[in-house]
């Protein structure tokens, strides 16, 4: 029997975001036995957002959840007060199953979802495209995780991407937080389920595979619109 996936998307409203959400949900189209919250971080859930999960046929829960109004400057927290209120939902409707941070913009190979599967705690795998280095990963030696591999370490105990883990919600306790705290949020978040580094369990052949990617879609730019009225109509007028 497969175990339930919750896939977490939080999301927010620019020019990209139905595309985005349209091939993620092609993407999950392809996988069995998953639940796709999508978080919006305004304050009512957009109707557009609305029916691209309708239409991919997907169980899906839609909640909404504002970003406080305090964080405006470029690194802020992004996506946290729509990612605690999934954890909120998740914690009151669902009894058994693994949470997955899937963020409306990374690439997923269906590959990835056999190792998020397999949670029993707390799993963990590279991912691609991200920080200097290029790719994010756990360093396994005989099967356990004895360091990270990462271009920000920071001062972390895990130093890895909100995309390099899941875990079981059994262990999501009434303490599971997300901090906003721009960096911190996954090593926090851990912290908060009370993991440890010995319960890692490394996926995707100990971490030697990269399965997910920090794919970062470029911003579209409103051209500004310069019209030389006398080339439309001819230099004559
Ligand atoms: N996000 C959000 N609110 C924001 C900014 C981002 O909910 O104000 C979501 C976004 O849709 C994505 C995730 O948080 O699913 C991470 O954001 P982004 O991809 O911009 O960050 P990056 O990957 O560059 O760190
Ligand atoms: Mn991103």
């Amino acid at each position: 029997d497969l175990q339930i996936i919750y896939y977490v998307t939080p999301t927010y409203p620019r020019p990209e975001q139905i595309p985005e959400l349209i091939r993620l949900s092609h993407t999950l189209m392809h996988v069995p036995k998953i639940h796709w919250i999508v978080a919006d971080d305004q304050v009512e859930c957009s109707p557009q957002v609305l029916s691209v999960l309708r239409k991919s046929g997907l169980p899906f829960t839609h909640i909404s959840s504002p970003k406080p109004y305090l964080f405006r400057s470029s690194n802020y927290p992004r996506g946290v007060s729509n990612r605690r209120a999934a954890i909120d939902w998740i914690r009151k409707n669902a009894l058994e199953g693994i949470l997955y941070f899937g963020d409306d913009d990374n690439t997923v190979d269906l590959d990835l979802f056999k190792e998020i599967r397999r949670t029993k705690k707390l799993s963990m795998f590279p991912v691609g495209l991200i920080g200097g280095y290029g790719v994010s990963a756990p360093i396994v030696k005989q099967g356990k995780v004895i360091g990270f591999f990462d271009s920000w370490p920071g001062s972390r105990i895990f130093p890895v991407d909100m995309a390099g883990f899941a875990v079981n919600i059994k262990y999501l306790s009434a303490a599971a937080t997300m901090p906003y705290i721009a960096g911190q949020e996954e090593d926090k978040f851990l912290l908060s389920l009370n993991m440890r580094v010995e319960d890692i369990e490394p996926q995707a052949d100990n971490c030697s595979k990269i399965l997910v990617w920090h794919t970062k879609t470029v911003k579209y730019k409103k051209p500004t619109l310069k019209i030389n009225i006398n080339k439309l109509v001819g230099d004559e007028y």
